[in-house]
């Protein structure tokens, strides 16, 4: 007779192992993980930059956005630093507050998850491509003919961005043929596409300043950071965060730099007077470079309508403030995300279809977790926490039925 698992657990990334370990640690038996990669955790190891921020010092619920509240997973669950310590690895704060294990290296992340379940077994190179539930029993079907058998399944299966951590959507028609509500998912946490024409002489440049998106002209959010050019793309954190918010039609967003934030409009007048006084005779573009890097000066001119060679001593009133106005407000069309750049997805199981544990309401046995959830969070180590907390919310669950079924 076929093995029947008593914990199944789909996917072996984050949320996977969270769960594995939660469940392990609480005397389940008989678990396994089916991985379609050739081994587990492979995203896990190129988070935070092969660092792993894997969760951050002030976490609530209205961090995250999507279908799902995600208040009682959170307070249940408490500090991932704790959760880390349980399984023997310490973590460190940096001075914004994200959090990252000790020896700053993802490894250090995966061993811990990996060495605190030993006794899990991993069917690795193995893609579920089948999901069904008989007689109280879970079937998973794999590409290569095998049928595994569980009492209980979590589903951890991650997005649909990032194929080459696994992770490309398609084992969302597993919970669809199960009438399971998915919401469709879109990248976030990713670079914005741009026009190129401005871009092109601005590639490279790394600058710091504030970022807003506009909806229709309308203001939906601020961000503060380091903003990043390419030749088609804006990035850094603080655009990541804003790509979030990027839904509809992408002509309808614009995307304002502000490269004196700590300023008034006023102020940066005053400013920029006392530094055409310090460089009378100079160029406009020369004038500038007292302020910024000479190829933002460039197409700030540009749009300001003033040649970049043209004396500064000649400056008018009304030019002074165009200027302004485009150092502070200097807009670009929103043209597209970047997907393959994405670090999430947006987007997955709806909110209602689920309890309070994570488990599918109108199919028991079956749980949901990580980012196969409809739940998103900014960059900065929510995403992680996200993942750890469900996955441990999922495995306890487990734990606790497969306890109770025992003491019957
Ligand atoms: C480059 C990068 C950097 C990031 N950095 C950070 C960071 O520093 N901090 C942060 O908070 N977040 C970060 N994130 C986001 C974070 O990694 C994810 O949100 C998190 O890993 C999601 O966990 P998960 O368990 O839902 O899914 P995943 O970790 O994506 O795991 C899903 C697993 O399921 C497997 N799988 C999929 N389909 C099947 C199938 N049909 N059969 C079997 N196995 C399957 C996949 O191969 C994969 O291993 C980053 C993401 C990327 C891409």
């Amino acid at each position: 007779m076929k093995e029947i698992f008593n914990l199944l657990i789909l996917g072996g990334g984050a949320s996977g192992l969270a769960a594995a370990v939660t469940a392990y640690e609480m005397n389940v038996k008989k678990i396994a993980i089916l991985e379609r990669l050739p081994r587990t955790g492979k995203k896990i190891l190129a988070t935070g930059n092969g660092r792993c921020n894997l969760s951050h010092q002030n976490i609530s619920a209205p961090d995250y956005q999507g279908s799902y509240d995600v208040t009682g997973i959170l307070e249940n669950f408490g500090s991932a630093e704790a959760f880390f310590e349980n399984l023997g690895l310490y973590c460190r704060t940096d001075e914004q507050g994200r959090i990252y294990p000790y020896s700053m290296s993802a490894n250090a992340v995966l061993d811990a998850l990996r060495l605190q379940c030993s006794g899990v077994a991993e069917f690795c190179n193995e893609q579920a491509v089948k999901l069904f539930c008989k007689n109280r029993i879970w079937h998973i079907l794999t590409e290569s003919g095998t049928e595994y058998l569980s009492r209980f399944v979590i589903f951890s299966a991650g997005g649909t961005v990032q194929p080459k951590f696994g992770t490309d959507g398609t084992a969302f028609r597993l919970l669809e043929n199960l009438n399971i509500p998915v919401i469709q998912g879109r990248p976030i946490l990713c670079p914005l596409l741009s026009d190129k024409k401005l871009l092109q002489s601005l590639k490279g440049l790394r600058v710091k300043g504030s970022v807003s998106l506009y909806y229709k002209n309308k203001l939906l959010k601020s961000e503060t950071g380091e903003i990043q050019f390419t030749e088609r793309t804006i990035s850094g954190i603080c655009i990541f965060n804003l790509s979030v918010l990027v839904k509809h039609q992408f002509s309808d967003y614009e995307i304002s730099v502000n490269l004196f934030p700590e300023l008034t409009h006023s102020e940066l007048l005053l400013r920029l007077r006392k530094c055409r006084g310090e460089r009378l005779g100079l160029p406009y573009e020369d004038m500038l470079s007292g302020l910024m890097q000479k190829p933002l000066a460039r197409i700030i001119l540009n749009k300001s309508g003033i040649r970049t060679n043209m004396s500064c001593v000649r400056a008018s009133q009304s030019q002074f403030s165009r200027l302004a106005e485009n150092c502070q407000n200097f807009r670009f069309p929103v043209l597209g995300t970047v997907k393959e750049q994405a670090q999430a997805s947006a987007g997955g199981v709806a909110g209602d279809a689920l309890d309070e544990h994570l488990q599918v309401k109108s199919h028991p046995g079956l749980y949901i977790t990580g980012e196969a959830v409809d739940v998103h969070a900014p960059c900065g180590g929510y995403q992680l926490h996200w993942a750890w907390a469900s996955g441990y919310t999922a495995g306890k669950a487990v734990a606790e039925q497969i306890s109770a079924e025992k003491n019957l």
